[in-house]
Parts: C-alpha cells; sequence; structure tokens
C-alpha cells in the first residue's frame, strides 16, 4: 500500500526523452515505500529547453531525481558541485538538494563496481578488461576501471575515432585501443564488459566472437530486457560467469537513493519490483 502524498512529500523525477521505456520509476517507488520514506518517483520526458528550469526547480523545492538521454551531459553543466564521477564522464545522471546547493553525481559508476561486484566479477583491481563500445555507458565503466586499479583495458569500438576519444578523456597509459577484433585473437582477460547497444534485441548480432579470446574470467553485459543478451547467452555456454545489466540498474539506482535519502537503499525490494515489471512486460495481454 502507497502512503498517501501530503504536503510533506519529496518529488524526485527522472528527466530525458524518451522516458516512457523507464523502469526507474518502479525500482524508485519500490525503494520508497520498503524504506518507508515520504517520496514520490515519476518519469518527465523533458526538451533541452525544459532541463534546466525542471532540473534546478525540483532541487530547490527540496527533491532531486535522475537525468538519462539525451541530457546527461547537458545536465553535467547544470548542477552547482559535481562529483568527481560527473568531472571524470562529463555526465550526470543524479541530482539532489544539500546545504542548499545543488549537487550531481554519476551513479553509472559507482552501479557498475556494485554490479560487478555482485554477479561475482570480483573488483577490478589488477585486472585486465575488454571494454566493448565507447559510448556514455563505456565512460561510466572506464572511469570505475581506471580509478579501481585496472592493471590493463583494452576498448574496442565500431567508430575507431571514438573508442580514441573516451581513452583520451577517461584512460591512461593503461588504455589500449584495439582497431578491429582480429587483434583481440588469443587475448586472455579476467573481464569482458559489453556497454554496446548490442543485446537490447534478441536478434541483435554478437559485439564480439568470445571464441576469438583463449580465456574470459567473466563477463558483464550493461543491455537488459526481456530476454536474455545474446552475448550473455553466448558467455554462458562457454561456462563464463556472466550476467546481463539488471544488476547494474539496480545498483546505479540504489546509488541513487543513497545519495537522496542519506540511508541504505532496500536492494531485495528494488530487484523484485523490477523483475515483476519485466514479468509483467513481457505476460501477453489479457485484454
Ligand atoms: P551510446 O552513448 O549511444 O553508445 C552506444 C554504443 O553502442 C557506442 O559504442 C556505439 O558504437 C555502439 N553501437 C551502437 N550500435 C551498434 C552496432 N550496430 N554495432 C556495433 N556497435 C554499436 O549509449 P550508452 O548510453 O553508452 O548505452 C549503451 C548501452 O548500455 C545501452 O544498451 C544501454 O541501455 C546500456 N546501459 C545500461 C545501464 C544499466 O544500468 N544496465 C546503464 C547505462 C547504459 P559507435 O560509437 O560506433 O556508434
Amino acid at each position: 500500500m502507497r502512503r498517501p502524498c501530503t504536503a510533506e512529500t519529496r518529488l524526485y523525477a527522472l528527466l530525458g526523452d524518451p522516458v516512457s521505456h523507464s523502469l526507474s520509476p518502479v525500482i524508485q517507488n519500490a525503494a520508497i515505500d520498503a524504506a518507508a520514506v515520504d517520496g514520490i518517483y515519476l518519469a518527465l520526458r523533458c526538451g533541452q529547453g525544459e532541463l534546466a528550469g525542471l532540473l534546478r526547480g525540483i532541487a530547490l523545492a527540496g527533491g532531486g531525481g535522475n537525468v538519462t538521454l539525451p541530457h546527461k551531459e547537458a545536465a553535467a553543466a547544470l548542477v552547482d558541485e559535481r562529483s568527481a564521477a560527473v568531472r571524470r564522464t562529463g555526465a550526470c545522471n543524479t541530482f539532489w538538494l544539500e546545504d542548499s546547493v545543488i549537487h550531481g553525481d554519476n551513479t553509472d559508476v559507482a552501479g557498475f563496481l556494485r554490479a560487478l561486484a555482485a554477479i561475482g566479477g570480483g573488483s577490478p583491481s589488477g585486472a585486465r578488461v575488454l571494454l566493448l563500445g565507447a559510448g556514455g555507458a563505456a565512460r561510466a565503466v572506464l572511469a570505475a576501471l581506471m580509478d579501481e586499479g585496472a592493471d590493463q583495458v583494452l576498448v574496442l569500438n565500431r567508430t575507431l575515432s571514438r573508442a580514441q576519444a573516451v581513452a583520451t578523456r577517461v584512460g591512461d597509459q593503461r588504455v589500449r585501443v584495439v582497431p578491429s577484433p582480429d587483434q583481440l585473437a588469443d587475448e586472455s582477460v579476467d573481464i569482458v564488459v559489453n556497454t554496446t547497444s548490442l543485446g537490447l534485441s534478441p536478434d541483435d548480432p554478437l559485439p564480439l566472437d568470445l571464441g576469438l579470446l583463449s580465456h574470459i574470467g567473466a563477463l558483464l553485459d550493461l543491455a537488459y530486457g526481456l530476454h536474455e543478451p545474446p552475448l550473455v547467452t553466448a558467455a554462458r555456454q562457454r561456462g563464463i560467469p556472466c550476467a546481463d545489466g539488471m544488476e547494474m540498474l539496480v545498483a546505479q539506482g540504489a546509488a541513487s537513493f543513497e545519495k537522496w535519502w542519506r540511508r541504505e537503499a532496500p536492494l531485495d525490494a528494488m530487484r523484485a519490483a523490477l523483475r515483476q515489471a519485466l514479468a509483467r512486460r513481457s505476460a501477453p495481454a489479457a485484454d
């Protein structure tokens, strides 16, 4: 049973375009209910022109929220206080008011690390990692890998110049851009992370033939949905410990919740709400 809204209820919102597909409201409202805090989380479709007013207005009213595509970079410029993760990645996905100042964080960085630990991928410290993709999510993952002491990160992306740009912006001498998949032949890596958009649909081609590498210790695919991403299926068939992006979705949401409410996030309630929402989406309509 949801508690009724009162004059004390604080508003949290997801700002982006589109937002109608987002599962963040399901996860965050389940967390609000489980933690018995007085808030409500809504998804608000918002254009570039509305972003500043909505973000700053909601925060200054004592609330906060998340920012998603295409506004994460713009949001980084709108907050007053940027976390180290925002400064490293140039992207902000979480905002809130603290001591009359609007703070911004990029919880994809902490969310990736928490998810990696939760799926048994361990810590990236000292690890050799293959990062597939060079978009916004790749920037967050690479920042986390650098900060946690990865030994070497190989970056492979369809568009070589974007891989080079991510490596230059977020990486250091531990990052090596791999121009084409055949240059990975017989490489051994501890962790593979897929941050490409391939995997959202079950018909997507694999972002990489895993058989090229001689050894893969664990694999985390950031894609999630009703179907297992094809790369996760391929990894499972090879006996590689692996997971899709659901745990990271919960983990980055949990990190946001903890910034807003300054208490531990109710992870089990968030995971259960996500599972139920996905099951509802896959169930045939009951007309
Ligand atoms: P993005 O900035 O648009 O980057 C997309 C990446 O996918 C780029 O590297 C792009 O390569 C690559 N790509 C797209 N289509 C491709 C294709 N047909 N073949 C090969 N590569 C292709 O998106 P993003 O924000 O980084 O998100 C990427 C994925 O991560 C999405 O599936 C998103 O849902 C997921 N994600 C999940 C979580 C989570 O919590 N689980 C969090 C963040 C993101 P080019 O540079 O060549 O275009």
